[in-house]
């Protein structure tokens, strides 16, 4: 190809530009709406009776490239329980100054008790607000949840719970493959 063409080739490329649709949205009065594996600011999740799935572990600390989780465990009594098993995540933080929302968290996590939502709205002007508590991260009660501490009420011991999290995990799976048929 001649060399002297290429600032018109250049110009094709931008007047091409020119006639395509521009995607404005007036944010934030509207607000797109993400793909549905987005990864967005973080939850901490609950078992259908409202004890937490953390079990405060600190696995997701370590696989953190970013440094941004700290976590301090716990010890459950029958008096006091938080979580089904012996450990509770008894402080758990996020700071979204430092977290690159790479997922490796949630990956790590042996308990599904980390997720991400689609929520991205995480900009603010402190440095306090921008790290989150367990107290924000947790995942509200539903109907049906009872705000720890209280005893288990789905099972006898850890593992029955930890079984009832293999039916969430396939059900999750089941809900994948439908969203993929659906964008297909
Ligand atoms: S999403 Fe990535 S950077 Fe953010 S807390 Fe998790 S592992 Fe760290
Ligand atoms: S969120 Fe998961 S990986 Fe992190 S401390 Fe809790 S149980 Fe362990």
């Amino acid at each position: 190809m001649l060399e002297w063409l290429n600032p018109v080739k250049g110009f094709g490329v931008t007047f091409h530009t020119m006639f395509k649709k521009v995607p404005t949205v007036e944010y934030p009065e509207v607000k797109a709406p993400t793909m549905p594996r987005f990864h967005g600011r973080h939850q901490l999740n609950r078992w259908p009776d409202g004890l937490e799935k953390c079990i405060g572990c600190e696995l997701c600390a370590w696989a953190c490239p970013a440094d941004a989780i700290y976590v301090e465990g716990g010890d459950n009594t029958e008096e006091d329980r938080f979580s089904p098993g012996e450990r509770y995540g008894r402080v758990y933080q996020i700071n979204y100054l430092r977290c690159i929302l790479c997922g490796l968290c949630i990956e790590a996590c042996p308990t599904r008790a980390l997720t991400m939502t689609n929520e991205y709205e995480l900009a603010d002007d402190s440095r306090e607000s921008l790290i989150f508590t367990k107290e924000q991260l947790l995942a509200p009660l539903l109907e049906g949840m009872e705000a720890p501490p209280h005893a288990m009420r789905l099972g006898e011991t850890e593992e029955d719970y930890y079984r009832l999290g293999s039916q969430d995990a396939d059900a999750a799976a089941r809900a994948d493959e439908r969203n993929s048929e659906a964008v297909q």
